[in-house]
């Protein structure tokens, strides 16, 4: 057992923070004090947009704001005991979208974020400058830093923002498919591909995969970083008894012809030994009888809870998957 793994995650916003806060928790009970200087987690940005001014990252946030112990986890999303005051002036101006709540704690943190952007600061850079101010005890990476937000394309060719399709419409458009504009000419953020080749372990959270986790493989020189590493690439399924757990993930998957359970999951990520990402993917109790599936299809499959619904929950949760690993 390595005591000290270096581990890389990639993640997305909800799911992605409560696997991220695991491997944190996971990482203290083995005794290390300076995780941050051993956990690298790269963030989906699909998610990010600008609206009424600002640069909104809620992946980036909604982990940020969970490591720190702000966030306000009853809601699921911005800090907790935030107050809506700006937001209700907004609306008088009929600025913005109606149906977006932004919280006057989170603004704030868009208007740091934003300032520093306009200063010049990548976005890597900012989110440095934005990890100084709470011990994090992880270091945060953006996928990358060229501006590739998700775009939702319905059948109809109608085109929206992701957040509109899903926070809007709450995903009942049944979407053709998603899209990153832009994303060809992107590259992973500095210090991404240097983290997954240092790694001892590469962890895919629980994370929706295709527009969390679908935007990060997408950047071009990541799934090539990624088949290079010599960790191992270890999946954990945000599928748990062929339901998704938090969000509406199943219609994201739909769209992109994948069933919504562990093993169709397991599949469209792929084996690594088939030119796939997978070493070994998590699969829940619930799941057991989808084990062989997965083995089949050239994957290890652990089963082990995967409910994340607690921190102790959580870290046990990391800790089987840097088991996974080895480590
Ligand atoms: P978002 O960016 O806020 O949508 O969050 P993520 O993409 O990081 O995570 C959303 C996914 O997390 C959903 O598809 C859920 O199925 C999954 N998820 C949420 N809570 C849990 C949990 O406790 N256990 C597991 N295994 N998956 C979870
Ligand atoms: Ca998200």
């Amino acid at each position: 057992m390595t005591s000290t793994p270096r581990i890389v995650v990639l993640a997305g916003g909800v799911g992605g923070s409560r696997f991220v806060l695991g491997v944190r928790g996971a990482l203290r009970a083995r005794g290390i004090d300076d995780t941050a200087a051993v956990l690298t987690v790269v963030v989906n940005t699909g998610d990010d947009l600008w609206l009424s001014g600002v640069r909104l990252q809620p992946d980036v946030d909604s982990i940020t704001y969970a490591l720190a112990g702000v966030n306000d986890s009853e809601r699921g999303w911005g800090r907790v005991g935030d107050t809506e005051r700006v937001n209700r002036e907004l609306q008088e101006w009929d600025a913005g979208w109606p149906w977006f709540t932004l919280g006057d704690l989170d603004l704030g943190t868009h208007l740091a974020r934003t300032g520093w952007l306009r200063e010049g600061l990548t976005p890597t850079r900012v989110l440095e400058r934005m990890s100084h101010r709470w011990p994090l005890g992880a270091r945060l990476l953006p996928m990358t830093d060229a501006e590739v937000d998700t775009v939702v394309v319905l059948a109809d060719g109608t085109r929206m923002h992701f957040q509109e399709w899903w926070t809007r419409h709450r995903a009942t458009l049944a979407p053709a498919r998603f899209e990153n504009p832009g994303i060809e000419h992107a590259r992973p953020a500095p210090g991404v591909t240097e983290a997954i080749a240092d790694a001892d372990v590469v962890l895919l959270a629980p994370s929706n995969p295709v527009v969390s986790i679908g935007p990060i493989l997408a950047v071009p020189g990541m799934r090539a970083a990624l088949r290079d590493a010599s960790a191992a690439i270890v999946g954990v399924s945000p599928i748990i008894g062929g339901k998704v757990v938090r969000g509406m993930a199943d219609v994201c998957l739909t769209a992109i012809g994948v069933e919504t359970s562990a093993a169709a999951v397991a599949a469209h990520y792929g084996a690594r030994s088939r030119h796939g990402l997978l070493d070994a993917w998590l699969i829940a109790e619930e799941d057991e009888a989808l084990s062989a599936e997965v083995a089949g299809r050239g994957i290890r499959s652990l089963v082990t809870p995967l409910w994340m619904t607690d921190a102790a929950r959580s870290a046990a949760l990391a800790e089987a998957a840097l088991g996974a690993a080895g480590l």
